[in-house]
């Protein structure tokens, strides 16, 4: 599955998270420490969102053989979003299909997938019209689920409620699905545990959210199972589903 992280503080490179870590998403992408449901390497796409903007840089393939996002990854930034793919079963192995997914304010990922997708979600697609149909990124599980997200966020939806929201709705449609998400908009990081691990790590100059640990500081907390965490650089909340 997936591996995806979510940074918010003073200024710092993308290298530091994405390259220079012990534990780095590029370390992740091939060899990720613990990894659920199938799937062994997350070799199938990368992306990375950053604020201000938000920027996003998405591709298929592999992380570590990118020579452009080495020198993107240059960049300083205090909010940003990164994730590898381990594309599920039957779903496109292209670039729109990898996260973050981005509707110009918000920055969005899920590690997980979507059981008996699709037939289990049709009824949260009846809640979109055609043009979000036909305007989804990929059709995937991870791109379904941003289209009802960010209409409901567009509607002023508390970005935690809505998370949680969404997460029983899948649950209850299709209870093996897999359902960690990340959300940002730059000022706020928001995120839920269903059945995949998440970790944060709060430090004086900001707080990193990674479903595995980028090192071994001793301040990495695990986040327990079905929870949700929001967190600003200061401050991190986190209560149960
Ligand atoms: N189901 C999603 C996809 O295929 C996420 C995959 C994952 O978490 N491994 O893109």
């Amino acid at each position: 599955m997936c591996r995806h992280l979510a940074y918010l503080g003073t200024a710092v490179s993308l290298a530091s998270v994405l390259y220079d870590a012990p534990h780095s998403l590029e370390h992740q992408s091939y060899a990720p420490a613990d990894m659920r449901a199938g799937g062994t390497v997350n070799v199938d796409g990368y992306g990375v969102g950053w604020f201000p903007g938000p920027v996003r840089y998405r591709r298929a393939g592999t992380l570590w053989s990118d020579p452009n996002l080495r020198q993107l990854a240059a960049t300083e930034s205090t909010a940003f979003l990164a994730a590898v793919r381990s594309a599920t079963v039957g779903m496109p192995v292209s670039d729109a299909a990898c996260a973050p997914f981005t509707d110009g304010t918000w920055l969005f990922s899920h590690n997980g997938r979507v059981d008996g997708w699709p037939g289990t979600v049709a009824g949260l697609a009846k809640t979109l019209d055609v043009t979000d149909l036909l305007t989804m990124d990929a059709p995937t599980d991870s791109a379904l689920l941003w289209t009802v997200l960010r209409r409901r966020l567009e509607a002023g939806k508390d970005p935690a409620e809505a998370l949680v929201e969404l997460v029983r709705e899948v649950a209850d449609a299709a209870p093996k699905s897999r359902l960690n998400f990340l959300l940002t908009n730059g000022k706020v990081l928001t995120g839920t545990t269903w059945t995949h691990t998440l970790w944060v790590l709060q430090e004086e100059q900001g707080v990193t959210i990674a479903s595995e640990r980028l090192d071994d500081d001793p301040g990495w907390r695990e986040i327990p199972d079905r929870h949700v965490v929001t967190a600003d650089p200061s401050t991190v909340e986190v209560r149960p589903i």
